[in-house]
């Protein structure tokens, strides 16, 4: 019986990278995981199997976010889900979903690219909360992942970081809001992380070399070392912290 056991999680992008690893520690705590994800079922159909094999309780959930109907996808997805297993409520909302079109300084960065980005990591954590509110159990958790490019200007562009500076607002905002109802908002900052989103970044071994040398604790941080946190803010250990940012990257540019 892990330290979670009876709560009821929600992943969104728990299917690959970061989130993946979110749903696997929530689940090993004890957490029914909803695993969400937006296009590959196959690999969030393998976050669920492993769980599973691991003792874990999880179901899958697809909706791809930043198109019309997003979050009534989700929900009904979720609201099948959970079902299945006699339960309602959520207790952690992980708010991991996101979408970085790299390589785009302002020069380039278009309408069309600029409002997806925002649509899928602004609007959608913005409306998904919206939505479930109600069913979010008092004493619960939401967690925004968010970025270091928050606090460190980016390389590779502006969309994205404005973005991630969006969520780490409404989370501080919401904590005060929710505060009322023993929900904890915070967001996680996280740093540069070994997952598909980085893959061809970090193919190259001069970018490897310099987020490395960037990086306090010198080297590439891992799924895990995300995941832990998350697990941490999620645990009554962190009953509380709300309203703040937790910084997750190793110690980038002190
Ligand atoms: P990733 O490996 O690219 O995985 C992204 C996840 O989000 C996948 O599960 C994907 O689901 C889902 N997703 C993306 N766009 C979606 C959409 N439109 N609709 C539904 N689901 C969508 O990324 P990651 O590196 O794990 O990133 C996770 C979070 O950490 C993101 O919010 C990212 O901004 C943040 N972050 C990452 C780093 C890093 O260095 N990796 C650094 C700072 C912040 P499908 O596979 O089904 O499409």
């Amino acid at each position: 019986m892990g330290h979670l056991s009876g709560k009821v999680a929600l992943v969104t992008g728990g299917s690959r990278g970061i989130g993946r690893g979110i749903a696997v520690r929530l689940a090993r705590d004890g957490a029914l995981v909803a695993v969400h994800y937006g296009r590959n079922e196959e690999a969030a159909k393998k976050t669920v199997a492993d769980i599973t094999e691991a003792g874990g309780r999880a179901f899958v959930v697809g909706a791809e976010l930043g198109v019309d109907g997003d979050v009534d996808t989700l929900v009904t997805g979720l609201e099948a889900g959970l079902g299945a297993y006699g339960e309602q409520a959520v207790d952690i909302l992980v708010h991991n979903a996101g979408l970085n079109l790299m390589g785009r300084p302002i020069e380039v960065l278009t309408p069309e690219e600029f409002d997806r980005m925002v649509a899928v990591n602004v609007k959608a954590p913005f409306f998904l909360t919206q939505r479930l509110l109600p069913r979010l159990r008092d004493g619960g958790r939401i967690i925004a992942i968010s970025s270091v490019s928050t606090r460190v200007a980016s390389a590779h562009g502006i969309g994205y970081p404005l973005t991630k500076g969006a969520l780490d607002v409404f989370s501080h905002t919401l904590a005060k809001y929710l505060g009322p109802r023993g929900i904890t908002v915070n967001s996680v900052t996280v740093g540069f992380t070994d997952t598909d989103m980085t893959a061809d970044v970090h193919a190259d071994p001069a970018n490897r070399e310099r987020n490395i040398s960037l990086t306090a604790l010198g080297r590439i941080g891992q799924v895990p070392d995300i995941a832990d946190a998350v697990a941490f803010l999620a645990s009554d250990d962190a009953r509380w912290i709300t309203g703040t940012k937790i910084d997750v990257t190793g110690g980038v540019n002190l």
